[in-house]
């Protein structure tokens, strides 16, 4: 007799997907439906140099989910699966794997054993991620995936570089990261978070002396070897500041912080921050003194009255903060300091001394110049270097940005066309994030990435280069096997169309965000090649991942679709 009732999901699952394997049933069932609407998936693509977790699969799910029923519904849902594999996560894996963690080390090692070890590393688990993919049932073609260190889908991350580049999107600038001056490199936030100490160290209020010679704006720091670099102080525009009379002194804060003052005061007159907005005043130094506009009260909504004078000493070259709201203003930029964290020689009392030990002097300078208020000691969390106990810096650096701020309305419109789920995401989450948009910092100075196709010359020209042809018609010579990755990509010369000198690539490479933003032309190495394919999948009708891929992927995809092929 049969029996009966013994149900095993398991052994059943294993015989459906055995079924599913000969008879090849997914790809069947595309080609049956080849000649019916399309409807359009992106794939997110993983990296496969780590296992794949519980989270994925729940992800996986729901993309099956939508796809088959779609499938259902009549459509063509093709699948195609994807591979990110470019990027610092990777470096730092390999460096892991060798026992160094320093750019001095990789580049002894060599950056192109450097890089085959991250080009063999990104696959390490793909059977792995293969065996899950299967055993789950998700359908999606892993033997036609795109992967994002193929030479032709860089090719199409470059041609997008030269659209944005043509726009005059493209421009270099200054980011601010914390820094680590004996390694001469830079931190990631990871790293950063595993030096913290706390220290006592002095924190100044100083006075800056308005235009007219009538008061002086009090402002407080923490850390006085910025003052050299200061070239704005910020105010909040809503807050209510106050003239006050300390005793002779004539000094401008804000209200709610009087009670800093040394002695007795009076109120001579309140006004909102606003008021003083363009007011110039006398630098504490004359060592900083760049071309353009500079020494001048400007507005910022970050300011706050929990410590200091409600007057921030603002120094583009050491904080973020300071750097964005000082090109939102048109501010100068000045960087008194060298690479190895010691002062530059135009600062001729402190040349050479390093930052953190020049506190002492500074403060004595100040004083000589009546411009010291007081001092306190001030005890806080400060960032050291986990692997040299140095004190780390927060360090400008040139860096290339796209300027994103300048697509804003558009970004925020084009949102207005994104069906969300759940849709609080999309005024929320998202939205918020369109409405204070930076500009997007693209290139990291390191070695495992797409490279920043840009050719500078020693006269100045600098060209950015949107394809292998185009290398070949600026007179490259290219080897048979062309392999686009560092190093290869750094012994391309280029003749210079001005003053027939030698052009020289940038090092850096570009963030991995962007590779994976440019799935949706690359995948197909548009315009190269697949032209028809992509102008019938574009925008996409469906994609689906984590809520952390709202401000990565989900930006990133949203970020170059209105850069790229929005008509104005
Ligand atoms: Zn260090
Ligand atoms: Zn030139």
């Amino acid at each position: 007799m049969k029996e009966v009732g013994e149900y095993s999901p398991n052994q059943l699952e294993e015989r459906i997907l055995e079924y599913w394997k000969e008879n090849d049933t997914f790809l069947e069932s595309l080609r049956r439906r080849k000649d019916a609407p399309p409807f359009i998936f992106v794939e997110g693509p993983p990296t496969a140099n780590g296992l794949p977790g519980v989270h994925h699969i729940l992800a996986r799910a729901m993309k099956d989910t939508f796809c088959r029923y779609k499938h259902m519904s009549g459509y063509l849902v093709k699948r195609k699966g994807g591979w990110d594999t470019h990027g610092l996560p990777v470096e730092l894996e390999v460096e892991k794997e060798l026992n160094i963690n320093s750019k001095r080390e990789i580049e002894e090692y060599g950056i192109e054993r450097f890089n085959q070890k991250c080009k063999e590393s990104v696959f390490r688990y793909e059977k792995e991620w293969r065996a899950m993919t299967e055993r789950m049932a998700f359908w999606i073609d892993m033997d036609d995936p795109y992967v994002t260190l193929k030479n032709e889908y860089m090719e199409s991350v470059w041609w997008s570089l030269k659209q944005i580049w043509n726009k005059g999107l493209l421009y270099k600038g200054h980011k601010i990261i914390p820094y680590c001056p004996r390694c001469g490199t830079a931190l990631s936030t990871h790293e950063m978070a595993q030096g913290y100490q706390t220290v006592t160290e002095p924190s100044v209020y100083v006075k800056f002396m308005t235009e007219d010679k009538s008061a002086y704006f009090l402002a407080w720091t923490t850390t006085p070897w910025t003052l050299l670099a200061n070239l704005a102080l910020t105010v909040h525009p809503d807050y209510t500041y106050v003239k006050v009379n300390n005793e002779g002194t004539i000094l401008i804060l804000v209200k709610d912080r009087l009670d800093i003052l040394e002695g007795d005061y009076t109120i001579l007159e309140e006004f909102p921050g606003r008021t003083l907005e363009g007011m110039k005043y006398y630098p504490l130094f004359d060592y900083c003194n760049p071309e353009g506009k500079r020494h001048v009260v400007i507005l910022g909504d970050f300011v706050t009255t929990d410590e200091g004078t409600g007057i921030v000493h603002t120094a583009p070259a050491f904080g973020e903060e300071d750097y964005v709201i000082c090109r939102e203003n048109d501010i100068a930029f000045c960087q008194p300091v060298k690479e190895d964290g010691c002062f530059s020689d135009e600062v001729t009392p402190l040349a050479g001394m390093f930052v953190k030990d020049a506190d002492e002097k500074i403060l004595e300078m100040l004083d000589d110049r009546r411009l010291l208020y007081k001092t306190e000691p001030y005890t806080h969390e400060y960032p050291f270097c986990w692997r040299c106990d140095t004190p780390l810096l927060y360090y400008a650096r040139e860096s290339w940005f796209i300027e994103m701020t300048k697509v804003r309305d558009r970004l925020v419109q084009n949102n207005e066309n994104v069906n969300w789920t759940p849709s609080h995401i999309k005024h929320g989450r998202f939205g918020n994030f369109l409405e204070n948009v930076r500009d997007w910092a693209l290139s990291r100075e390191r070695y495992w990435g797409t490279p920043l196709p840009i050719w500078v010359c020693e006269c100045g020209l600098k060209e950015c280069i949107g394809s292998v042809q185009e290398l070949e018609e600026k007179g490259a010579i290219l080897p048979e096997h062309l392999d686009l990755h560092r190093p290869y990509v750094d012994d391309i010369l280029l003749k210079c169309p001005e003053c027939g000198g030698t052009m020289k690539r940038v090092p850096d490479v570009i963030d991995c965000w962007y590779d994976s933003g440019s799935a949706p032309f690359a995948q197909w190495h548009y315009p190269f090649e697949d032209q028809d394919v992509f102008s019938y999948s574009f925008p996409a009708d469906f994609i689906s991942e984590g809520l952390d891929q709202t401000r990565g992927w989900f930006y990133s995809l949203h970020a170059l679709g209105t850069l790229l092929f929005e008509t104005e």
